[in-house]
């Protein structure tokens, strides 16, 4: 029988997307995979992003990382949520949180419903957050991981991370070559195609050196050095749904206490994202360059930032979309070569961890079934689009009219999609998570509210509870998430004691 095993991939670039497939690669493939990456200094990485989901969890678990190691050798912090300021309208906030809001669901019908019922008949604010275990934590800066005990809103603390991202990947380099990725030096030149079929053969570096494989995954940025570049796949453009198409990124001195969540605040022509680390704290201003220039946008991050500065406000510029395919080929996009969405809900590195999570599920050999790589595509475009359709909701979504920018955003049309799920939860308070989409209908519920798409009506069978036993089963709820989180420590306490990185006093 022939053999048809893929025997060499090649990697090529070594930032988050880069380090992460060959750490992933190189622990679930036989050794007999030759997996070897190539990178260049000289072009450097993107360098930031630095928030993330709890799936990153599941990743660095399957790659057997201890987490406290992680979080220290990554300047690394916890994350419960993202604080959402001035989005629905100036002066308003809210906190769309991991993990579910109140106590366990009554029968079928899930808590929100009971709390709306709550709040319109006038009993209760329009916050969810108080009803929220993550929310109430973070506002209290209060972290702690689950103890082993049962029953209790500790017993499931959901949470994800900051991190320094080229740590990260540098951390990840360590594992993978500790595992035999063999790590080459160099920029590509050339990228070779097969005469028969343009399937990719090799890339040239400009030291004159060949390498060839079988599977090539594509970690070169923005650049898409062999999807788009050698196999001229073509780009998906979504900028009438997400206009921003810039960033200025600027690390700053941090002041305060470290909080357990990023914060996003709007801006009149985009946001400002708000990353606490434990060294210092990420802050970048994603913009639209139709609404502001590049130097008004620098000056309004600078204005805005807890303490120093502690380096010039660094430029990126970006076309929100995807690749029109991920897998073309014997080619693989992941990273920033598959496609871009701002990083608004932190999706970026969860992308790449889905991704390679995906091609390992549908591993090929050398014959590339269509039908395979048709099925992956599928696949992660049903992600990307569900994402990007639960990104443009927190724009749809809002009052503001008090720039050019947000009366743009208040009236663009959106994905039919999304227009019904909006629909659907204005007149019935009813919201489902379809398939596999990422965003579970808690998030969905948490920002439809925060961005005040207030339901006509909650379920019917809330009303099987008296007007007193409502007001009794959320107050109680409440108090009981309220003494729960009183017993956590600070989040700064809970780092220096289990993860604090060398030579930072937390
Ligand atoms: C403004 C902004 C904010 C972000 N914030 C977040 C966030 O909070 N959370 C999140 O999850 N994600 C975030 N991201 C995304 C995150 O930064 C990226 O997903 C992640 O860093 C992966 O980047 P990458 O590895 O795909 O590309 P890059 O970092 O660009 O790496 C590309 C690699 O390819 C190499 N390369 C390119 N060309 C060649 C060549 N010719 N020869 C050899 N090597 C080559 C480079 O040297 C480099 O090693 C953000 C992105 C941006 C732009």
């Amino acid at each position: 029988m022939e053999d048809h095993r893929i025997q060499t991939i090649v990697i090529v670039g070594g930032g988050t997307a880069g380090w992460m497939s060959a750490a992933l690669l190189s622990k679930v493939l036989p050794p007999t995979v030759k997996i070897r990456l190539v990178e260049s200094e000289e072009i450097g990485t993107v360098g930031v992003g630095e928030a993330t989901i709890p799936q990153i969890r599941h990743f660095n678990t399957t790659l057997g990382l201890d987490e406290d190691e992680f979080i220290a050798r990554t300047q690394g912090t916890f994350k419960l949520g993202i604080e959402f300021v001035n989005w629905t309208r100036l002066g308003h906030r809210y906190i769309h949180t991991f993990g579910t809001t109140g106590g366990r669901d009554l029968g079928l019908v899930q808590f929100y419903h009971y709390w709306l019922r709550l709040h319109l008949s006038g009993e209760t604010g329009p916050d969810i957050g108080e009803y929220t275990f993550n929310a109430i934590a973070s506002r209290k800066n209060k972290f702690m991981r689950s103890p082993n005990i049962q029953n209790s809103p500790l017993s499931n603390i959901a949470y994800a991370f900051h991190f320094d991202a080229g740590l990260y990947a540098r951390y990840l380099r360590e594992k993978a070559e500790a595992r035999g990725v063999m790590r080459t030096e160099g920029k590509i030149k050339t990228t070779l195609l097969r005469a028969d079929d343009g399937f990719i053969e090799a890339v040239e570096l400009e030291s004159g050196e060949r390498i060839a494989g079988d599977l090539f995954i594509d970690c070169s940025g923005f650049r898409g050095l062999l999807i788009e570049q050698a196999l001229h796949t073509g780009y998906e453009d979504w900028s009438r749904y997400l206009p921003c198409n810039r960033a200025m990124a600027v690390p700053c001195r941090s002041v305060d206490e470290i909080t357990p969540y990023t914060r996003s605040t709007a801006r009149s022509a985009g946001w400002q994202w708000r990353i606490p680390l434990q060294h210092r704290t990420g802050n970048g201003y994603v913009y639209c360059s139709d609404y502001i220039s590049d130097d008004e946008a620098a000056a309004t991050l600078l204005a805005n930032l807890d303490g120093e500065a502690l380096a010039e406000p660094r430029p990126l510029r970006f076309v929100t979309g995807k690749r029109r395919k991920f897998w073309n080929k014997n080619c693989v996009a992941i990273g920033l070569a598959s496609g871009f969405m701002e990083p608004l809900e932190s999706t970026s590195i969860h992308f790449i961890q889905s991704s390679l999570a995906k091609l390992v599920a549908f591993f090929p050999d050398r014959r590339f079934e269509p039908v395979r790589i048709d099925e992956y595509n599928r696949q992660v475009q049903f992600e990307f689009e569900r994402s990007r359709d639960f990104l443009v909701l927190h724009y749809k979504a809002t009052e503001r009219s008090d720039s050019p920018f947000w009366d743009y955003c208040r009236n663009m049309p959106v994905p039919d999609n999304l227009a019904q799920k909006m629909e659907l939860f204005r007149s019935s308070g009813l919201v489902f998570r379809e398939h596999e989409e990422l965003f579970t209908d808690v998030s969905w519920m948490q920002v439809m509210i925060g961005q005040n798409i207030m339901p006509k009506a909650y379920h019917p069978m809330v009303d099987t509870l008296s007007a007193d036993e409502l007001r009794q089963m959320t107050a109680g709820t409440r108090g009981v998430l309220e003494r729960a989180v009183d017993v956590m420590p600070k989040h700064m306490e809970f780092i220096a004691k289990h993860c604090r990185a060398p030579s930072v006093v937390v």
